[in-house]
């Protein structure tokens, strides 16, 4: 049998983290479940392990270095040396430009950004000596342009930038690196955003559905697939590309 192989995803104590986790430990990998405080990753940690896998919890914000570096060797030292990581915890600060402070500014890049390459940075040190690797960062279709999300937008377009950047760096380490921009995904995040607009969340479902072609609106499990496929061993000719996951074409 080869060696089991260690994933880190950032933001997995809930959401499209967790399914994500629960899905690469469902194919096999070893899994890192880091978010914000380690008590909340206890409900990932349960299921993988109850489902028969492997997995640690470790709290850590992804914008701090200190916090990254000590997740990362947490992870390394309870499940071996992490080769694949998905860069998934994020925050919405959303407001029109001219309500938005510096601090939403500054708070969504930090996480989304400097927590994807402080985290990028950790674990390609593992990849390059494992001479083979995963990354799979979530953008978004904001990334397009979306009312309300001149930060949030921004960040997840510089994830695309970063992710094919990444690909061109470590590609000759038999690393890849690939985005997935999700559409409308059933999550605690839009609660934050239905609650903004003041509509109730089952309306705000509702509707949303009717405005994508498949006429739903999506499933953590949705992107977990395609996660699931970036990470898969097969997929090693595949790299530097961003995957919408919106139940319909985005440019
Ligand atoms: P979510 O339910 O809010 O989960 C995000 C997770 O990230 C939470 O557990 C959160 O912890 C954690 N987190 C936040 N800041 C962190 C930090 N500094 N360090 C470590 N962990 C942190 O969101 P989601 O909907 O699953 O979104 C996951 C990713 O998909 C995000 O990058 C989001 O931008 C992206 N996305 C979501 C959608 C969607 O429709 N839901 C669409 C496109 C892209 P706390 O609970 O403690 O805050």
């Amino acid at each position: 049998m080869t060696e089991q192989r260690t994933a880190i995803v950032t933001g997995s104590a809930r959401g499209i983290g967790a399914a994500i986790a629960k899905r690469l430990a469902s194919d096999g990998y070893a899994v890192g479940v880091v978010d914000l405080r380690e008590l909340d990753t206890a409900e990932t940690v349960a299921a993988i392990t109850k489902a028969g896998g492997r997995a640690l919890g470790v709290g850590a914000d992804v914008s701090s270095e200190e916090d990254v570096v000590r997740a990362v060797a947490e992870v390394a030292a309870g499940l071996g040396a992490p080769t694949v990581l998905v860069n998934n915890a994020g925050i919405l600060r959303d407001n029109m430009l001219f309500k938005m402070t510096q601090g939403d500014w500054d708070a969504v890049m930090s996480v989304h950004l400097r927590g994807a390459f402080l985290m990028s940075r950790e674990v390609q040190k593992h990849q390059v000596e494992a001479k083979w690797g995963r990354t799979v960062s979530i953008s978004s279709t904001s990334a397009l342009g979306n009312r309300g999300q001149a930060n949030y937008a921004a960040a997840k377009a510089g994830i695309q930038g970063f992710t094919k950047t990444l690909a061109i760096e470590l590609g000759p380490y038999n690393i890849t690196a690939n985005a997935i921009a999700p559409g409308f995904i059933q999550t605690d995040m839009l609660v934050e955003t239905a609650n903004r607009m003041k509509v109730p969340f089952d309306v705000f479902l509702e509707e949303a559905a009717k405005t994508i072609d498949v006429r739903r609106v999506g499933q953590p499990e949705d992107v977990a697939v395609a996660a699931s496929f970036f990470c898969s061993e097969e997929a090693s000719f595949i790299s530097g590309q961003v995957l919408y996951v919106a139940g319909g074409p985005k440019a």
